[in-house]
């Protein structure tokens, strides 16, 4: 008999949700602080076309950093191993919106899942697509299988009217010519991709490619084998910001987390998973989002950085 993930995800789900909350819904981007904490929401996608969730999994809800892995990802494609010249692969062990690493390292992000690093990504979109965040759109969009994808418009506000760090951030990566676009464009752009809404059950579609060696269900490839390993071993070292060896140690898979309360993990050659529960921890990450996963990974005995 196969493995009951249904009855995995309601025992996960129901085992979380009975223990009181933690953590604070980020208010930092006011929109985003208007969010009920006690949302809560999983989904699990695997790569034999089987979709299973619990709770609030068809909820949408703002992606923001976990667009940096779809921008990496478009990034990779557009511009194969050159792209290593704009951004690095090393854990930051600061905070994701941090500067203080940029001066000490002649402006050369660490990763692309800390701010500086995805501002370098979309930056590096916008001098190749005219419309970049049609591009950006219309990728997120075929890998969950939509048709359209909308921004919040009032999010996309939020984050424009509080996005001075951010700007601060670019014109540090501008002065130290990494960055050959007009700021106020490229932030405009990261602002927006960040204020992308959509469910767990979405994201979890969007990811799966990176369980399946590269591919999407139906066969198209979007990245090669290598650089599927490669964006994999990234969301290994770098993708809960500075909370990232704790996230190892406790769940142990390649993953990107974002302010919203996401999560996606991948679980190479099974399955993508999403988890969605806005209360943060001091780090930035969902706080229910990691307990939900270290229970699953528990349940699967996942070795960390091999499943
Ligand atoms: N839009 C957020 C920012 O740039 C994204 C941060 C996150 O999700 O970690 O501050």
């Amino acid at each position: 008999m196969s493995y009951d993930y249904q009855s995995l995800l309601d025992r996960v789900h129901a085992t979380v949700a009975a223990q009181p909350i933690r953590g604070k819904v980020a208010d930092y981007i006011p929109a985003l602080a208007r969010v009920d904490g006690r949302r809560f929401g999983l989904a699990l996608a695997l790569t034999d076309g089987r979709v299973f969730s619990a709770g609030e999994a068809d909820e949408p809800f703002s992606i923001q950093s976990m667009s940096k892995l779809f921008t990496l990802v478009m990034a990779q494609r557009l511009y194969g191993d050159d792209l290593w010249q704009r951004v690095g692969r090393e854990p930051s062990g600061t905070a994701f919106n941090s500067l203080v690493q940029l001066e000490h390292e002649d402006g050369f992000p660490r990763n692309p899942f800390i701010n500086a690093g995805a501002l370098a990504v979309t930056n590096a979109l916008v001098s190749r697509y005219a419309q970049p965040e049609r591009a950006i759109l219309d990728f997120l969009a075929s890998l969950c299988g939509r048709k359209k994808i909308f921004i919040d418009e009032d999010v996309a506000r939020s984050e424009e009217q509080h996005g001075d760090r951010n700007r601060a951030i670019a014109y540090f990566l501008k002065a130290h010519d990494r960055f050959e676009n007009d700021v106020a464009e490229v932030t405009r752009t990261y602002f927006r991709q960040c204020a992308i809404p959509l469910t767990c059950r979405e994201l979890a579609q969007a990811a799966l490619f990176l369980a399946n060696n590269g591919t999407t269900l139906d066969g198209a490839r979007v990245l090669s084998p290598v650089q599927t390993r490669q964006t994999l071993a990234v969301m290994l070292t770098c993708g809960l910001y500075d909370g990232v060896g704790d996230f190892v140690f406790r769940v142990g898979l390649p993953a990107k987390s974002g302010v919203g309360g996401g999560i996606i993990a991948i679980l190479p050659g099974v399955g993508s998973l999403c988890v969605w529960s806005p209360p943060l921890d001091a780090r930035g990450n969902s706080a229910r989002g990691i307990d939900a996963l270290e229970l699953i990974a528990a349940d699967l005995a996942v070795v960390p950085g091999v499943l």
